[in-house]
């Protein structure tokens, strides 16, 4: 299932105002699709109806992994068999619906979102999809004898398909034909529930391809209210058997090629021929599910050899998903060559003034979408006189007739590969330390929305002076060019000297003209355009920075180089890691580059993260409660709020990196980030262009782990995991002191200690630190504090004549939670 994408690598602004919409303009030319939507066996699926067999049961349990239907009575109408097989059935009568997650996490957010009830949904009609042989199921469950019940079977089975089409825009049939054509057995089942207490929009789907990938299980409500994910798990075997992990890879093939040759007009039209390289990784891969962008109509489809193939695209309002059907089966490891000729608008919007803005950064060409790691060889033609910047290496650039040509290849596997473009006017430099091609892309002239912007503030704009007033000054971004260079700059040294090499030796750092986000592909930075404006312009446009927005963007989408790059995701478990890592490295640019005021703007960024987790959004949520950061984009949704993972995985995933640098650090030590930097070096070097789990970043840190973090006496990490990572704690800690002088003369530092708001196990060795009377602050130790609880303590603070100024506890804003320091 495509519906549930949540692919980001973004900072987004809550300031200000947010990019003009881009009206849809008219269909795309109708083109030679000869070969589209008409296999026939496809056909059939799409027009399927209830077939003659009818299946009246009584009391019959059936069961799809942790979900449990009971039809108490009824009737089965099974649909039209498609080349033999039976592919789905209605059911009408009364039955109920059942859920138990196989995990902790899952039971917790599922009995939220029931407000405590055990899940269960009763319900008189449903549509089951399945490729798994439940119907056998159904005929061993007959009873024979009752009378068929009253209702329309065909009815509801349109209802479902009109839903599927039109509103979950899901090519459920190019799913099932994937099995069906397939001398594999399948493995799916959905259901689609019309329930009558939670919801009648309800899907439960078993998918062995995974349904919100890689996990195989979910249960799916989508009307407006309720809509969400209430729940998303591996099968229960993989967990009772240990190898439920979110690195498995269970999608049919792989792409470990692309070769993409793509033709951008001034319009924004785009025309493009992919050459791809397909995988099989498992037997019988006949149909190939490709993600590519709606507007961008597939022409023809051919195998090696030249020979055309059928292939879905259904309308681009509609469930317009892009599948190949090759001429045969791949047997698991062979590979097979095809070659697609596609063309749209809107994949790009044109925004003038030779500004152009990419929609689909991960769907221009037909691959896996976003985290399918592979390598590329991209030419692209663009209009003479605009430069293009992309990922990877560029080999050659010419402007050759009216046109500017550039290749581009890769030298490492890539989770996306991406460009942007316009009438640019490129700057290029190095970093001081690293063997590295840095460049800055702005263009002079503005986009239409800065132009009417300013024509509306100079009062003569149509829509009259909406502005302060006062004139805009210059809106050009020319002038803090040197800006995105120099963050560049500073940050490749610092991140490389933290985190290890990157990969890609070269970055290019763009203008966009979104105003409110920073997004990062691989060697490739898309700046909002309000980052090259100054804070008088960014004041008149109401885009005051009171968070420390513009300080953040460059060095956080800089760092995702790293962290979503070098090192991927493949699970919206692990996003937060992407997310969250990116912001703490972001805080250690500034704790050595905005060094002006000491590390007031370092304490300043973590007083904003807290701010993000704690300030009630507007439905009320502090994003710290709503649930752990596991959960990742899950937690968005009508009742907690479409915020909540912009307020927790960024700030909070920031926090549990902050902790663990602090953990490790080594006061006395010439570096005392010496141990973080090594695990982080081994983190990055042994997950180096390939997706990274949450559990495979606890594995490293538990071979780095000092004594202080064996809370457990095991070797283990799980105690801070559970708290931080899978859980929900925010603690709060109440600190007083006072000095005295024992009979040496030393100075004794008493102090009480109090953490509550906690869980009865939930313990943290907390950093007592001192502040000298030369101002230097030092780190005294680590209380550990378990459960809600107080302590008392006199330390003698031998060889200190001079009383230090104040002790305080986590100065370095390193414990997540809220701390009152007296
Ligand atoms: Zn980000």
């Amino acid at each position: 299932m495509k519906r549930f994408s949540v692919c980001f690598i973004a900072l987004v602004s809550f300031a200000g105002l947010s990019r003009a919409q881009t009206p849809q303009s008219a269909a795309a030319p109708s083109a030679p699709r000869a070969l589209a939507n008409n296999d026939a066996t496809y056909v059939k699926l799409r027009n399927i109806r209830v077939g003659e067999d009818t299946i009246p049961v009584k009391d019959f349990t059936l069961r799809r992994d942790a979900g449990t239907f009971l039809f108490k009575s009824g009737t089965f109408y099974l649909l039209e068999p498609v080349n033999g097989r039976i592919t789905g059935a209605v059911f009408l009568g009364d039955a109920a619906f059942t859920l138990t997650p196989p995990i902790e996490v899952e039971r917790r957010y599922l009995s939220i979102l029931t407000k405590g009830q055990p899940f269960e949904e009763q319900f008189s009609g449903a549509v089951f999809r399945f490729t798994d042989g439940t119907d056998e199921e159904l005929r061993k469950a007959s009873t024979k004898s009752s009378a068929p019940a009253s209702g329309d079977a065909n009815g509801l089975l349109n209802d479902i398909r009109n839903q599927l089409r039109k509103k979950l825009r899901d090519n459920l049939d190019a799913r099932l034909l994937e099995d069906v054509l397939s001398s594999r057995r399948g493995g799916k089942f959905e259901a689609f529930i019309k329930g009558r207490k939670y919801s009648d929009k309800m899907i439960y789907d078993v998918d062995p391809q995974g349904t919100l990938k890689p996990e195989e299980v979910a249960l799916i409500i989508w009307d407006e209210n309720r809509f969400g994910v209430w729940s998303a798990f591996h099968y229960s075997r993989e967990y009772a058997d240990g190898t439920a992990n979110s690195d498995e890879q269970n999608g049919p093939f792989a792409i470990p090629h692309q070769k993409l040759d793509v033709t951008i007009e001034k319009s924004a039209k785009l025309n493009g021929t992919a050459v791809t390289t397909v995988a099989a990784l498992q037997d019988g891969v006949r149909v190939l599910g490709l993600d590519l962008f709606p507007t961008l109509r597939v022409q023809s489809v051919t195998g090696e050899g030249g020979q055309p193939l059928s292939f879905i695209q259904e309308d681009k309002n509609e469930d317009p998903a892009f599948s190949v059907i090759l001429p045969k089966e791949l047997k698991k490891g062979e590979l097979c060559i095809i070659t697609t000729k596609y063309e749209g608008k809107d994949a790009i919007s044109n925004e003038g003034g030779g500004n152009y803005y990419p929609i689909a950064r991960s769907s221009w060409y037909p691959g896996l979408g976003f985290g399918s790691y592979g390598t590329y060889d991209m030419t692209f033609h663009i209009p003479k006189g605009m430069k293009i910047a992309a990922t990877g290496r560029r080999l050659k650039e010419v402007d050759e007739g009216g046109e500017n040509l550039t290749e581009w290849t890769t030298d490492v596997p890539q989770a996306v590969a991406g460009f942007n473009f316009g009438k640019f006017k490129r700057e290029e430099g190095k970093p001081l330390k690293q063997a590295y091609l840095l460049e800055t892309y702005v263009n002079p002239e503005p986009p239409d929305i800065v132009t009417s912007i300013q024509l509306a503030a100079n009062g003569t704009g149509l829509e009259g002076n909406r502005m302060s007033g006062a004139a805009l000054g210059t809106m050009s971004t020319v002038s803090l060019m040197k800006k995105a260079m120099a963050e560049a700059q500073l940050a490749i040294d610092i991140y490389t000297d933290y985190f290890g090499e990157a990969p890609y030796k070269r970055l290019a750092m763009t203008q966009q003209t979104a105003f409110n986000f920073g997004q990062s592909w691989p060697g490739l930075v898309y700046l909002p355009i309000t980052y090259f404006f100054d804070s008088t312009v960014r004041h008149q446009l109401h885009m005051d920075d009171p968070h420390g927005y513009f300080k953040v963007v460059g060095p956080h989408e800089i760092a995702h180089q790293w962290w979503g790059h070098m090192v991927g995701f493949n699970s919206y478990r692990d996003q937060w890691m992407s997310e969250g890592f990116a912001e703490m490295s972001a805080s250690i640019f500034i704790q050595y580059v905005y060094r002006e005021h000491g590390l007031d703007d370092y304490h300043k960024f973590w007083a904003d993260e807290r701010h993000l987790m704690t300030e009630r959004n507007k439905e009320g949520n502090r994003a710290v409660d709503v649930g752990p950061v596991t959960l990742g984009y899950r937690l968005q949704n009508a009742r907690s709020g479409f915020d909540i993972p912009r307020r927790l995985i960024y700030p909070k995933g920031g926090y549990i990196l902050q902790m663990v640098r602090f953990m490790l650090w080594e006061s006395r030590a010439q570096d005392p980030d010496a141990r973080f930097k090594a695990m982080m070096h081994d983190f990055t070097k042994t997950y180096a262009n390939r997706p990274g789990s949450t559990e495979d970043f606890k594995a490293i840190l538990e071979k780095y782990m000092v004594r202080d973090m064996d809370i457990d006496g095991n070797q283990k990490m799980d105690w801070f995991f559970n708290q931080y990572v899978y859980g929900t704690d925010y603690p709060t800690y109440k600190f007083e002191h006072s000095f005295s002088n024992d009979a040496n003369g030393d100075v004794v530092l008493n102090m009480k200690i109090t953490q509550s708001d906690v869980s009865p196990k939930f313990a943290m060795p907390v950093p007592v630190y001192l502040e000298l009377s030369n101002g230097r602050v030092a780190r005294l130790g680590t209380e550990r504090l378990v459960g809600n609880t107080t302590v008392e303590e006199h330390v003698p603070l031998k060889g200190l004549k001079e009383k230090p100024k104040r002790a305080l506890l986590a100065y370095y804003d390193d414990v997540l939670g809220n701390i009152e320091n007296h």
